[in-house]
């Protein structure tokens, strides 16, 4: 399986590159390493559940057992230019 693709309005089908966006505070993480800066818990800080419970993962944005969940993949291009915004 090759990697997963992002359909983005303006960047078109890109490679995900791991960055998620909560639909609910347009918060943005990521869930490629813990060391790295703003990696995805599993509460937002906006009150939301942002990832499935473990056990229910693989099934994001459907709502499983867990209900809903917030997260929805990001384009790596959209990430970079929402992580530049919120540093200035
Ligand atoms: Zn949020
Ligand atoms: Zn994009």
């Amino acid at each position: 399986m090759g990697k997963m693709l992002v359909k983005c309005d303006p960047h078109g089908r890109v490679p995900w590159n791991d960055d998620i966006i909560c639909v609910g505070c347009s918060a943005v993480w990521q869930c490629r390493s813990e060391a790295e800066p703003r990696y995805a818990p599993e509460m937002c800080t906006c009150g939301r559940r942002l990832l499935p419970p473990p056990g229910e993962r693989g099934r994001r944005g459907k709502g499983g057992k867990g209900g809903e969940f917030s997260a929805r993949l990001l384009c790596p291009k959209c990430a970079e230019a929402a992580r530049k915004a919120a540093a200035s």
